[in-house]
């Protein structure tokens, strides 16, 4: 059983379709700034064209052209890539630029800003950024009973979230945060991107039904690792992500649910049934 929709997003789509545009009118090298999405498939085949991929601008030749990954970067990131003299491309999703804009004027408001994401991850930090003294990281619910110092009567604490995360440990958290603070200002629709929803429903619907579930992607790419979560919430006895066919294991029997990742390819799908 084949979830739908599955795979590439659009957001995932345009930052792929840019570097790939930058690689055609430029010399390369051409460089990125993080990994251009969480998809080894699609970095390898970046890097075979010449894209190299840094963690940091400083690396980046004065002058070379740049893109900027499709999680976001950090406000000083962005403003050191542009003072490189070079093209400079900022591949990140309009819809984490919503959150970066949501955290600002929030900050700006007098607010403390719980922040629902995962340490480390490249969308978090860039947008945990954008206003480190407001912001509080909100990954746990062990998380909450660690703001005790929080006063809501003198400073109104909002949530916002990363975009790809599991919508139960978000509602879980989104839950327990508004238990606590029962004045918490949130954005009318949570911050979970439609791509990462309704890839995550899709999957839903057929978990249940499914005696083993396969979810492609890597492992660093948030939503497929939501994906991963959900599956199993969602009943299925047997989940597997695989970052392609070749890892496919010989005792898959029964049932078999199959989804992928915003930035996983659809012939990595096609491989997989086929396999
Ligand atoms: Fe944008 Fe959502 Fe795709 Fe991330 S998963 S690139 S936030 S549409």
């Amino acid at each position: 059983m084949l979830a739908a929709p599955r795979g590439f997003c659009a957001g995932v789509e345009k930052a792929i379709k840019a570097l790939a545009w930058m690689v055609r009118v430029f010399d390369p090298p051409v460089y990125c700034y993080h990994e251009i999405v969480h998809n080894r498939h699609v970095v390898e085949r970046f890097r075979a064209q010449g894209v190299i991929f840094v963690d940091d601008v400083d690396e980046v030749p004065i002058g070379a052209p740049l893109m900027l990954s499709a999680h976001g970067s950090a406000p000083a990131v962005v403003e050191s890539a542009r003072g490189r003299e070079g093209v400079v491309v900022d591949a990140v999703c309009p819809l984490v630029t919503k959150v970066h804009h949501e955290l600002k004027v929030r900050s700006r408001k007098g607010y403390t800003v719980l922040y629902i994401g995962h340490a480390g991850h490249e969308e978090a930090v860039g947008t945990m950024a954008v206003a480190p003294e407001s912001v509080r990281l909100l990954e746990h619910g062990e998380d909450l009973e660690a703001m005790g110092d929080l006063d809501p009567t003198r400073s109104p604490v909002a949530l916002l979230a990363q975009t790809t995360l599991s919508h139960d440990e978000w509602r879980g958290l989104m839950e327990a945060a508004r238990q606590r603070f029962p004045d918490l200002w949130m954005p009318n629709r949570s911050d979970l991107c439609f791509a990462t929803t309704n890839r995550q429903a899709a999957l839903k619907a057929i978990a249940s039904e499914s005696d083993a579930v396969v979810v492609i992607g890597s492992a660093n790419s948030s939503n497929t690792v939501a994906l991963e979560k959900v599956a199993l919430a969602g009943g299925c006895p047997r989940v597997l992500r695989i970052n392609e066919a070749d890892e496919l294991p010989d005792d898959l029997t029964g049932t078999v649910g199959v989804t992928a990742g915003a930035s996983a390819p659809e012939a990595l799908v096609e491989a997989v049934i086929a396999r």
